[in-house]
């Protein structure tokens, strides 16, 4: 049985003045709704300067914190990035790889993300690697064939570890208010899902697959009602905490 996991990405919104109210907030409404981490994982992905403050707030009520994105160097002279090494010095256990903004806007390829989501890995970190396909590629019926490129080089960086998280997020649908139909989002996740069994049947049983791209309160327990889907990855509604309380209380 795989638990199921929110995670909210607040990309490059909302202050550091306002993490303590944020949290506050997301506690008590998901108090309200009687949310416990045993029902399902809470992860917030916040703007690098944000993390050791989220950490240590959010810790505190069993919610875990992510970065963005990060290198896949250990250190050294790449002005503005952010290592591995220093999220784990700031306790920070999780990170998002190859969002596809990364890949639009900062030319992450399917092989840097590989090579990213390795070093997060061997940290001890978890990459919460993301992959779909943009609207014309879906229009081209080459979504599985871009499934398969985007996640080749991953599952043959990973081999041997399941202790990784993937999202699926069709680019047509993030931050648009197009939400894959859950049939649509089932059948991708399906697809991912065949991808992880033929290198084992155990990473198939064991890896989450989030659905990503305009997931709201009023759509999530469509979504979550599907086998294969295991969570979601949410964005712009993750910036209000009283709505993403109701997406992690709806999707038990
Ligand atoms: C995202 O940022 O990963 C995302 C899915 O955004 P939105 O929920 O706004 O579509």
């Amino acid at each position: 049985m795989r638990k199921p996991l929110i995670a909210g990405n607040w990309k490059m919104n909302l202050l550091y003045s306002k993490v303590p109210s944020y949290v506050e907030v997301l506690t008590k409404e998901l108090q309200a709704l009687h949310w416990t981490q045993a029902t399902s994982g809470v992860l917030l992905a916040v703007p690098s300067p944000f993390l050791g403050l989220a950490r240590e707030l959010a810790s505190k009520q069993g919610f875990s914190v992510a970065a963005q994105t990060i290198h896949e160097k250990s250190e050294g002279a790449f002005t503005g990035e952010i290592s591995v090494n220093m999220l784990k010095d700031l306790g920070v256990d999780w990170t998002l790889v190859g969002h596809s903004e990364r890949r639009q806007y900062y030319n992450e390829t399917n092989e840097s993300v590989a090579l990213k989501s390795k070093a997060a890995l061997e940290h001890g970190v978890t990459p919460v690697i993301c992959i779909g396909e943009t609207r014309a590629e879906r229009e081209a019926n080459q979504t599985h064939e871009v499934l398969r490129k985007q996640l080749a080089p991953v599952l043959t960086a990973l081999k041997g570890s399941d202790a990784y998280v993937l999202a699926y997020e069709p680019v047509w649908a993030i931050g648009t208010g197009l939400t894959a139909s859950d049939e649509q989002a089932q059948e991708a996740h399906a697809f991912i899902r065949s991808l992880l069994r033929a290198e084992s049947p155990a990473l198939a049983e064991k890896v989450r697959i989030l659905y990503g791209g305009s997931v709201k309160s009023s759509n999530i327990k469509g979504l979550m009602a599907q086998p294969d889907i295991d969570g979601a990855l949410v964005g712009g509604a993750s910036l209000d905490p009283t709505e993403f309380a109701k997406i992690v209380a709806f999707s038990r």
